[in-house]
Protein backbone atom coordinates (compact mmCIF):
# COMPACT_ATOMS: atom_id res chain seq x y z
CA UNK A 1 0.00 0.00 0.00
CA UNK A 2 1.18 3.37 -0.70
CA UNK A 3 0.53 5.86 1.41
CA UNK A 4 1.87 9.37 0.42
CA UNK A 5 1.83 12.77 2.93
CA UNK A 6 -0.48 15.08 2.10
CA UNK A 7 1.50 18.23 -0.02
CA UNK A 8 1.09 21.49 1.87
CA UNK A 9 -1.35 23.82 -0.44
CA UNK A 10 -2.38 20.89 -2.92
CA UNK A 11 -4.66 21.88 -5.26
CA UNK A 12 -7.54 19.19 -6.67
CA UNK A 13 -10.63 18.21 -8.20
CA UNK A 14 -12.16 16.23 -5.14
CA UNK A 15 -11.11 15.76 -1.97
CA UNK A 16 -12.69 12.94 -0.60
CA UNK A 17 -12.72 12.50 3.84
CA UNK A 18 -13.38 9.00 4.80
CA UNK A 19 -11.26 5.92 3.35
CA UNK A 20 -14.29 3.92 4.48
CA UNK A 21 -16.27 1.69 1.78
CA UNK A 22 -17.67 4.26 0.60
CA UNK A 23 -15.15 6.96 0.14
CA UNK A 24 -12.64 4.78 -1.75
CA UNK A 25 -15.21 3.46 -4.02
CA UNK A 26 -15.99 6.45 -4.89
CA UNK A 27 -12.44 7.60 -5.60
CA UNK A 28 -11.69 4.70 -7.61
CA UNK A 29 -14.74 5.33 -9.65
CA UNK A 30 -14.02 8.86 -10.71
CA UNK A 31 -10.14 8.22 -11.36
CA UNK A 32 -11.38 5.75 -13.83
CA UNK A 33 -13.65 7.59 -15.39
CA UNK A 34 -12.27 10.32 -15.45
CA UNK A 35 -8.34 9.38 -16.13
CA UNK A 36 -5.01 10.67 -14.56
CA UNK A 37 -5.94 14.75 -15.32
CA UNK A 38 -9.00 14.30 -12.90
CA UNK A 39 -6.95 14.47 -9.17
CA UNK A 40 -8.83 13.03 -6.27
CA UNK A 41 -7.27 12.51 -2.78
CA UNK A 42 -8.92 10.36 -0.07
CA UNK A 43 -7.87 11.35 3.56
CA UNK A 44 -8.51 9.01 6.18
CA UNK A 45 -5.83 8.65 9.71
CA UNK A 46 -6.97 4.80 9.15
CA UNK A 47 -5.00 4.72 6.06
CA UNK A 48 -1.74 4.57 8.19
CA UNK A 49 -3.17 1.07 9.61
CA UNK A 50 -3.69 -2.39 8.79
CA UNK A 51 -7.51 -2.79 8.37
CA UNK A 52 -8.91 -4.95 10.93
CA UNK A 53 -12.71 -4.84 11.49
CA UNK A 54 -13.97 -8.33 11.86
CA UNK A 55 -17.19 -8.28 10.51
CA UNK A 56 -18.63 -9.09 6.97
CA UNK A 57 -20.89 -7.58 5.18
CA UNK A 58 -23.95 -8.87 2.74
CA UNK A 59 -23.59 -7.45 -0.58
CA UNK A 60 -26.01 -7.54 -2.86
CA UNK A 61 -25.87 -8.16 -6.78
CA UNK A 62 -26.42 -4.27 -7.47
CA UNK A 63 -22.97 -3.62 -5.10
CA UNK A 64 -21.32 -6.72 -6.18
CA UNK A 65 -21.54 -5.52 -10.18
CA UNK A 66 -20.32 -1.61 -8.91
CA UNK A 67 -17.32 -3.31 -7.30
CA UNK A 68 -16.83 -5.35 -10.39
CA UNK A 69 -17.24 -2.12 -12.88
CA UNK A 70 -14.28 -0.45 -10.80
CA UNK A 71 -12.10 -3.84 -11.31
CA UNK A 72 -11.93 -4.67 -7.29
CA UNK A 73 -14.51 -7.59 -7.13
CA UNK A 74 -11.37 -10.13 -8.50
CA UNK A 75 -9.72 -9.26 -5.05
CA UNK A 76 -12.27 -10.72 -3.18
CA UNK A 77 -14.18 -13.16 -5.23
CA UNK A 78 -12.42 -16.81 -4.11
CA UNK A 79 -13.32 -15.98 -0.93
CA UNK A 80 -16.59 -14.28 -1.40
CA UNK A 81 -19.25 -16.98 -0.31
CA UNK A 82 -22.74 -16.42 -2.18
CA UNK A 83 -25.80 -16.34 -0.44
CA UNK A 84 -28.06 -18.76 -2.23
CA UNK A 85 -30.62 -19.69 -0.32
CA UNK A 86 -32.33 -17.76 2.73
CA UNK A 87 -35.06 -18.74 5.59
CA UNK A 88 -36.73 -16.40 7.74
CA UNK A 89 -38.55 -17.93 11.01
CA UNK A 90 -40.27 -16.14 13.98
CA UNK A 91 -40.42 -17.56 17.37
CA UNK A 92 -39.89 -17.40 21.13
CA UNK A 93 -36.46 -18.01 22.51
CA UNK A 94 -37.29 -21.21 24.48
CA UNK A 95 -39.40 -22.78 21.57
CA UNK A 96 -38.04 -25.76 20.62
CA UNK A 97 -38.73 -25.62 17.06
CA UNK A 98 -38.29 -22.15 14.31
CA UNK A 99 -40.76 -23.27 11.70
CA UNK A 100 -39.30 -21.42 8.76
CA UNK A 101 -42.59 -18.79 7.51
CA UNK A 102 -40.08 -17.42 4.28
CA UNK A 103 -37.59 -18.71 2.10
CA UNK A 104 -35.54 -17.24 -0.80
CA UNK A 105 -33.71 -19.12 -3.70
CA UNK A 106 -31.28 -16.48 -3.86
CA UNK A 107 -30.79 -15.92 -7.83
CA UNK A 108 -31.95 -12.59 -9.78
CA UNK A 109 -30.32 -13.89 -12.67
CA UNK A 110 -29.36 -17.32 -13.83
CA UNK A 111 -26.27 -18.10 -11.81
CA UNK A 112 -26.30 -14.47 -10.57
CA UNK A 113 -26.43 -14.87 -6.72
CA UNK A 114 -28.83 -11.70 -5.21
CA UNK A 115 -26.33 -11.43 -2.64
CA UNK A 116 -22.55 -12.52 -1.64
CA UNK A 117 -21.01 -12.53 1.96
CA UNK A 118 -17.60 -11.16 2.35
CA UNK A 119 -15.35 -9.92 5.17
CA UNK A 120 -14.85 -6.31 5.52
CA UNK A 121 -10.75 -6.46 6.11
CA UNK A 122 -10.52 -7.97 3.01
CA UNK A 123 -12.51 -5.73 1.13
CA UNK A 124 -11.12 -2.72 2.73
CA UNK A 125 -7.85 -3.68 1.38
CA UNK A 126 -8.42 -4.56 -1.66
CA UNK A 127 -10.13 -1.18 -2.08
CA UNK A 128 -6.87 0.27 -1.40
CA UNK A 129 -4.66 -1.57 -3.17
CA UNK A 130 -7.27 -0.39 -6.09
CA UNK A 131 -7.34 3.03 -5.25
CA UNK A 132 -3.28 3.33 -5.42
CA UNK A 133 -3.88 1.65 -9.13
CA UNK A 134 -6.16 4.28 -9.86
CA UNK A 135 -3.62 6.85 -8.83
CA UNK A 136 -5.84 8.12 -5.98
CA UNK A 137 -4.02 10.12 -3.44
CA UNK A 138 -4.16 8.46 0.10
CA UNK A 139 -3.40 10.62 3.00
CA UNK A 140 -3.10 9.18 6.34
CA UNK A 141 -5.03 12.41 8.08
CA UNK A 142 -8.38 13.02 9.37
CA UNK A 143 -10.13 16.21 7.82
CA UNK A 144 -10.02 19.05 10.60
CA UNK A 145 -12.19 21.34 8.55
CA UNK A 146 -12.61 23.66 5.90
CA UNK A 147 -13.97 27.09 4.54
CA UNK A 148 -15.84 27.85 1.48
CA UNK A 149 -14.32 30.80 -0.51
CA UNK A 150 -16.78 33.95 0.63
CA UNK A 151 -18.70 34.80 -2.55
CA UNK A 152 -17.46 38.74 -2.47
CA UNK A 153 -13.72 37.66 -2.53
CA UNK A 154 -13.98 34.84 -5.19
CA UNK A 155 -13.46 37.19 -7.95
CA UNK A 156 -10.38 39.04 -6.87
CA UNK A 157 -8.47 35.88 -5.21
CA UNK A 158 -8.99 33.47 -6.75
CA UNK A 159 -7.99 35.66 -10.48
CA UNK A 160 -5.12 36.02 -8.41
CA UNK A 161 -4.31 32.40 -7.41
CA UNK A 162 -5.43 30.95 -10.59
CA UNK A 163 -8.19 28.72 -8.71
CA UNK A 164 -11.93 28.40 -9.86
CA UNK A 165 -14.55 28.20 -6.88
CA UNK A 166 -12.97 25.55 -4.29
CA UNK A 167 -13.46 24.92 -0.72
CA UNK A 168 -10.36 24.77 1.32
CA UNK A 169 -9.72 22.38 3.59
CA UNK A 170 -7.27 21.48 6.56
CA UNK A 171 -5.80 18.06 7.36
CA UNK A 172 -4.81 17.09 11.09
CA UNK A 173 -0.52 17.57 9.74
CA UNK A 174 -1.76 21.36 9.75
CA UNK A 175 -1.50 21.22 5.39
CA UNK A 176 -3.88 22.17 3.64
CA UNK A 177 -6.02 21.19 0.38
CA UNK A 178 -7.97 23.33 -2.26
CA UNK A 179 -10.54 21.29 -4.09
CA UNK A 180 -13.60 21.64 -5.99
CA UNK A 181 -15.58 19.61 -4.14
CA UNK A 182 -15.26 18.18 -0.83
CA UNK A 183 -16.99 14.82 0.02
CA UNK A 184 -18.33 13.32 3.28
CA UNK A 185 -17.27 10.05 3.59
CA UNK A 186 -16.37 10.14 7.05
CA UNK A 187 -19.20 7.76 8.79
CA UNK A 188 -22.09 8.04 10.91
CA UNK A 189 -20.22 10.92 13.09
CA UNK A 190 -19.11 12.57 10.03
CA UNK A 191 -17.12 15.64 11.23
CA UNK A 192 -17.90 17.05 7.77
CA UNK A 193 -21.15 16.89 8.09
CA UNK A 194 -21.82 18.53 11.74
CA UNK A 195 -19.02 21.17 10.08
CA UNK A 196 -21.47 21.58 7.12
CA UNK A 197 -24.31 22.61 9.79
CA UNK A 198 -26.31 19.69 8.14
CA UNK A 199 -28.56 17.99 10.92
CA UNK A 200 -29.46 14.59 11.29
CA UNK A 201 -33.10 13.14 11.84
CA UNK A 202 -33.85 9.86 13.79
CA UNK A 203 -33.30 8.27 16.67
CA UNK A 204 -31.31 5.25 18.93
CA UNK A 205 -32.93 2.14 18.83
CA UNK A 206 -32.83 0.82 22.59
CA UNK A 207 -30.91 -2.04 20.55
CA UNK A 208 -27.48 -3.02 19.75
CA UNK A 209 -26.24 -5.73 17.58
CA UNK A 210 -23.14 -8.02 19.27
CA UNK A 211 -20.82 -9.29 15.79
CA UNK A 212 -18.83 -12.45 16.08
CA UNK A 213 -17.87 -15.12 13.58
CA UNK A 214 -18.49 -18.79 14.27
CA UNK A 215 -17.42 -22.49 12.99
CA UNK A 216 -19.90 -25.18 12.83
CA UNK A 217 -19.74 -28.51 12.53
CA UNK A 218 -21.47 -29.75 9.34
CA UNK A 219 -22.02 -27.34 5.68
CA UNK A 220 -23.97 -24.22 5.35
CA UNK A 221 -24.73 -24.99 1.86
CA UNK A 222 -24.89 -21.14 1.17
CA UNK A 223 -28.04 -20.64 3.54
CA UNK A 224 -28.80 -17.71 5.50
CA UNK A 225 -30.64 -17.81 8.49
CA UNK A 226 -32.90 -15.12 10.20
CA UNK A 227 -34.66 -16.01 13.51
CA UNK A 228 -36.81 -13.19 14.61
CA UNK A 229 -36.94 -13.40 18.33
CA UNK A 230 -38.23 -11.19 20.74
CA UNK A 231 -35.14 -9.24 21.31
CA UNK A 232 -34.53 -8.67 17.72
CA UNK A 233 -33.03 -10.62 14.57
CA UNK A 234 -30.35 -13.20 15.18
CA UNK A 235 -28.62 -13.77 11.55
CA UNK A 236 -26.74 -16.76 10.70
CA UNK A 237 -24.57 -15.48 7.22
CA UNK A 238 -22.79 -17.94 5.25
CA UNK A 239 -18.91 -17.29 5.22
CA UNK A 240 -16.48 -19.43 2.94
CA UNK A 241 -15.81 -22.72 4.50
CA UNK A 242 -17.61 -24.44 7.55
CA UNK A 243 -17.67 -20.85 9.12
CA UNK A 244 -20.81 -18.07 9.51
CA UNK A 245 -21.00 -14.39 10.51
CA UNK A 246 -23.37 -14.01 13.25
CA UNK A 247 -25.64 -10.57 13.60
CA UNK A 248 -27.22 -10.85 17.30
CA UNK A 249 -29.31 -7.94 18.17
CA UNK A 250 -30.79 -7.47 21.58
CA UNK A 251 -32.00 -5.35 24.04
CA UNK A 252 -28.57 -3.00 24.35
CA UNK A 253 -28.70 -3.94 28.28
CA UNK A 254 -28.83 -7.32 27.32
CA UNK A 255 -26.55 -7.38 24.93
CA UNK A 256 -23.96 -5.82 27.45
CA UNK A 257 -24.42 -8.54 29.56
CA UNK A 258 -24.10 -11.00 26.77
CA UNK A 259 -20.78 -9.46 25.85
CA UNK A 260 -19.69 -9.62 29.08
CA UNK A 261 -19.82 -13.10 29.60
CA UNK A 262 -17.41 -16.35 30.22
CA UNK A 263 -16.60 -18.34 27.58
CA UNK A 264 -18.49 -21.02 28.44
CA UNK A 265 -21.79 -18.69 29.04
CA UNK A 266 -21.19 -16.81 25.85
CA UNK A 267 -21.50 -20.35 23.91
CA UNK A 268 -24.98 -21.50 25.64
CA UNK A 269 -26.47 -18.19 24.82
CA UNK A 270 -25.66 -18.76 21.27
CA UNK A 271 -26.00 -22.59 20.94
CA UNK A 272 -29.97 -21.67 22.19
CA UNK A 273 -30.78 -19.04 19.45
CA UNK A 274 -27.97 -20.76 16.80
CA UNK A 275 -29.72 -24.26 17.17
CA UNK A 276 -28.43 -27.79 16.42
CA UNK A 277 -28.88 -27.83 12.67
CA UNK A 278 -25.50 -27.10 12.10
CA UNK A 279 -23.80 -29.81 14.65
CA UNK A 280 -21.27 -28.70 16.94
CA UNK A 281 -20.98 -24.59 16.67
CA UNK A 282 -18.00 -22.72 18.10
CA UNK A 283 -17.56 -18.73 18.43
CA UNK A 284 -13.61 -18.34 17.04
CA UNK A 285 -13.66 -14.37 16.29
CA UNK A 286 -13.90 -11.03 18.73
CA UNK A 287 -17.26 -10.45 19.80
CA UNK A 288 -18.14 -6.70 19.95
CA UNK A 289 -21.37 -5.31 20.13
CA UNK A 290 -22.68 -1.94 17.76
CA UNK A 291 -25.33 0.75 19.04
CA UNK A 292 -27.69 0.77 16.40
CA UNK A 293 -29.99 4.06 15.44
CA UNK A 294 -31.38 5.21 12.51
CA UNK A 295 -30.15 8.68 11.18
CA UNK A 296 -31.00 10.22 7.81
CA UNK A 297 -29.44 13.56 6.99
CA UNK A 298 -31.68 16.63 6.46
CA UNK A 299 -29.71 17.12 3.41
CA UNK A 300 -27.09 15.13 1.51
CA UNK A 301 -25.55 18.78 0.38
CA UNK A 302 -24.05 21.74 1.15
CA UNK A 303 -21.86 24.37 -0.63
CA UNK A 304 -19.54 22.39 -2.29
CA UNK A 305 -20.16 19.16 -0.06
CA UNK A 306 -21.90 16.05 -0.83
CA UNK A 307 -22.46 13.53 2.00
CA UNK A 308 -21.98 9.67 1.35
CA UNK A 309 -22.63 6.46 3.21
CA UNK A 310 -23.08 6.52 7.08
CA UNK A 311 -22.17 10.18 6.85
CA UNK A 312 -25.40 10.72 4.96
CA UNK A 313 -27.77 7.75 6.21
CA UNK A 314 -27.36 4.98 9.01
CA UNK A 315 -30.05 2.21 9.28
CA UNK A 316 -31.05 -0.86 11.10
CA UNK A 317 -28.55 -3.89 9.79
CA UNK A 318 -32.08 -6.26 10.03
CA UNK A 319 -31.79 -6.39 6.16
CA UNK A 320 -27.88 -5.50 5.75
CA UNK A 321 -28.26 -2.74 3.47
CA UNK A 322 -26.26 0.27 4.90
CA UNK A 323 -23.40 -0.33 2.96
CA UNK A 324 -25.19 -1.05 -0.12
CA UNK A 325 -27.31 2.34 0.28
CA UNK A 326 -23.90 3.79 0.56
CA UNK A 327 -22.02 2.18 -3.01
CA UNK A 328 -25.91 3.41 -4.28
CA UNK A 329 -25.40 6.63 -3.16
CA UNK A 330 -20.99 6.66 -4.52
CA UNK A 331 -22.88 5.35 -7.97
CA UNK A 332 -24.88 7.68 -8.32
CA UNK A 333 -22.55 10.79 -6.92
CA UNK A 334 -19.84 9.26 -9.62
CA UNK A 335 -22.28 9.49 -12.47
CA UNK A 336 -23.52 13.19 -11.96
CA UNK A 337 -19.91 14.17 -11.44
CA UNK A 338 -18.32 12.12 -14.05
CA UNK A 339 -21.48 13.47 -16.96
CA UNK A 340 -20.90 16.85 -15.46
CA UNK A 341 -17.18 17.05 -16.24
CA UNK A 342 -17.63 15.49 -19.08
CA UNK A 343 -19.82 18.58 -20.38
CA UNK A 344 -16.79 20.83 -19.03
CA UNK A 345 -18.82 21.74 -16.04
CA UNK A 346 -17.84 22.29 -12.30
CA UNK A 347 -18.49 19.30 -10.34
CA UNK A 348 -19.04 20.76 -7.07
CA UNK A 349 -21.68 23.42 -8.61
CA UNK A 350 -24.80 23.60 -6.47
CA UNK A 351 -26.73 22.05 -9.75
CA UNK A 352 -24.36 18.81 -10.18
CA UNK A 353 -24.97 18.54 -6.15
CA UNK A 354 -29.41 18.69 -6.12
CA UNK A 355 -29.18 16.26 -8.99
CA UNK A 356 -27.29 14.22 -6.70
CA UNK A 357 -29.53 14.90 -4.20
CA UNK A 358 -32.73 14.49 -6.15
CA UNK A 359 -31.58 10.89 -6.79
CA UNK A 360 -31.11 9.98 -3.60
CA UNK A 361 -32.45 11.30 -0.59
CA UNK A 362 -36.01 10.08 -1.26
CA UNK A 363 -34.23 6.57 -1.87
CA UNK A 364 -32.90 6.78 1.52
CA UNK A 365 -35.71 7.25 3.48
CA UNK A 366 -37.62 4.90 2.23
CA UNK A 367 -35.14 2.05 2.76
CA UNK A 368 -34.99 3.70 6.40
CA UNK A 369 -38.92 4.11 6.93
CA UNK A 370 -39.22 -0.26 5.32
CA UNK A 371 -36.79 -0.96 7.97
CA UNK A 372 -37.69 0.57 10.90
CA UNK A 373 -40.96 -0.88 10.25
CA UNK A 374 -39.72 -4.21 9.67
CA UNK A 375 -37.70 -3.69 13.35
CA UNK A 376 -40.69 -2.76 15.12
CA UNK A 377 -42.90 -5.66 13.28
CA UNK A 378 -40.79 -8.25 14.74
CA UNK A 379 -38.86 -6.73 17.62
CA UNK A 380 -41.44 -7.44 19.92
CA UNK A 381 -43.12 -9.56 22.51
CA UNK A 382 -46.91 -9.28 21.26
CA UNK A 383 -48.49 -12.69 20.35
CA UNK A 384 -51.48 -11.12 18.56
CA UNK A 385 -48.66 -9.19 16.11
CA UNK A 386 -46.51 -12.25 15.98
CA UNK A 387 -50.12 -14.30 14.29
CA UNK A 388 -50.29 -11.22 11.91
CA UNK A 389 -47.07 -11.12 10.98
CA UNK A 390 -46.62 -15.07 10.78
CA UNK A 391 -49.99 -15.18 8.38
CA UNK A 392 -48.57 -12.51 6.21
CA UNK A 393 -44.82 -13.80 5.81
CA UNK A 394 -47.18 -17.32 4.70
CA UNK A 395 -48.83 -15.85 2.38
CA UNK A 396 -45.77 -14.10 0.91
CA UNK A 397 -43.65 -17.03 1.10
CA UNK A 398 -46.97 -18.79 -1.50
CA UNK A 399 -47.07 -15.91 -3.98
CA UNK A 400 -43.85 -16.03 -6.28
CA UNK A 401 -44.60 -12.72 -8.01
CA UNK A 402 -43.64 -11.44 -4.38
CA UNK A 403 -40.79 -13.47 -3.84
CA UNK A 404 -39.16 -12.18 -7.31
CA UNK A 405 -40.31 -8.44 -6.29
CA UNK A 406 -38.69 -8.37 -3.05
CA UNK A 407 -35.27 -10.35 -3.86
CA UNK A 408 -34.59 -7.39 -6.94
CA UNK A 409 -35.86 -4.95 -4.42
CA UNK A 410 -33.15 -6.50 -1.76
CA UNK A 411 -30.70 -6.89 -4.50
CA UNK A 412 -30.66 -3.46 -5.61
CA UNK A 413 -31.90 -3.45 -8.87
CA UNK A 414 -35.10 -1.42 -8.60
CA UNK A 415 -35.90 1.89 -9.84
CA UNK A 416 -33.83 4.27 -11.25
CA UNK A 417 -30.56 2.78 -10.81
CA UNK A 418 -26.95 4.04 -11.40
CA UNK A 419 -24.65 2.81 -14.58
CA UNK A 420 -22.21 1.26 -12.09
CA UNK A 421 -25.10 -0.62 -9.81
CA UNK A 422 -25.68 -1.84 -13.55
CA UNK A 423 -21.81 -3.00 -13.83
CA UNK A 424 -21.38 -0.77 -17.28
CA UNK A 425 -18.69 1.43 -16.51
CA UNK A 426 -19.38 5.45 -16.65
C1 LIG B 1 -23.64 -4.94 13.07
C2 LIG B 1 -23.67 -4.36 11.70
C3 LIG B 1 -23.79 -5.19 10.59
C4 LIG B 1 -23.85 -4.66 9.31
N1 LIG B 1 -24.00 -5.49 8.24
C5 LIG B 1 -24.15 -4.97 7.00
C6 LIG B 1 -24.36 -5.82 5.87
O1 LIG B 1 -24.40 -7.05 5.97
N2 LIG B 1 -24.53 -5.24 4.64
C7 LIG B 1 -24.52 -3.89 4.49
O2 LIG B 1 -24.74 -3.40 3.37
N3 LIG B 1 -24.28 -3.07 5.54
C8 LIG B 1 -24.10 -3.57 6.78
N4 LIG B 1 -23.86 -2.74 7.85
C9 LIG B 1 -23.66 -1.30 7.61
C10 LIG B 1 -22.24 -1.00 7.11
O3 LIG B 1 -21.29 -1.59 7.96
C11 LIG B 1 -22.00 0.51 7.02
O4 LIG B 1 -23.07 1.09 6.33
C12 LIG B 1 -20.70 0.81 6.27
O5 LIG B 1 -19.58 0.32 6.97
C13 LIG B 1 -20.52 2.31 6.09
O6 LIG B 1 -19.40 2.56 5.26
P1 LIG B 1 -18.85 4.05 5.12
O7 LIG B 1 -17.68 3.95 4.18
O8 LIG B 1 -19.95 4.99 4.79
O9 LIG B 1 -18.39 4.46 6.59
P2 LIG B 1 -17.29 3.79 7.54
O10 LIG B 1 -17.08 2.37 7.21
O11 LIG B 1 -17.72 4.15 8.93
O12 LIG B 1 -15.94 4.59 7.18
C14 LIG B 1 -15.74 5.91 7.59
C15 LIG B 1 -14.25 6.21 7.51
O13 LIG B 1 -14.08 7.60 7.80
C16 LIG B 1 -12.92 7.77 8.60
N5 LIG B 1 -13.03 9.06 9.30
C17 LIG B 1 -13.76 9.37 10.40
N6 LIG B 1 -13.61 10.68 10.70
C18 LIG B 1 -12.77 11.20 9.76
C19 LIG B 1 -12.25 12.51 9.52
N7 LIG B 1 -12.55 13.56 10.29
N8 LIG B 1 -11.42 12.70 8.46
C20 LIG B 1 -11.10 11.64 7.63
N9 LIG B 1 -11.58 10.39 7.82
C21 LIG B 1 -12.40 10.18 8.87
C22 LIG B 1 -12.89 6.54 9.50
O14 LIG B 1 -11.55 6.29 9.93
C23 LIG B 1 -13.41 5.46 8.56
O15 LIG B 1 -12.35 4.79 7.89
C24 LIG B 1 -23.79 -3.25 9.13
C25 LIG B 1 -23.65 -2.42 10.24
C26 LIG B 1 -23.61 -2.95 11.51
C27 LIG B 1 -23.49 -2.03 12.70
Amino acid sequence: MTVVEAAEHKRLDVLIGGGGFAGLALAIALRRALGETFTVAVADPALARRPTDTRASAIVAAARRLFEAIGVWDAVAEEAQPILDMRITDSRLDDLVRPVFLSFEGDIEPGEPFAHMVENAPLIAALIEGANEAGVLLWPEAVKGFAVTPPAERGRENARAGLSDHIEVDLADQSRAAARLLVAADGAHSRIREQAGIATHGWNYRQSSIVTTVRHERDHGGCAVEHFLPGGPFAILPLKGRRSSIVWTEESKEAGRIIGLSDADFHSELERRFGLQLGDVEAVGPRRAYRLGLWIARSFVAERVALVGDAAHVIHPIAGQGLNMGLKDVAALAEVVVDAVRLGLDPGSAAVLDRYQRWRRFDTTAMGVATDGLNRLFSNRSDVLRLARDVGLGLVDRLPVFKRMFIREAAGLVGKVPKLLCGEAL
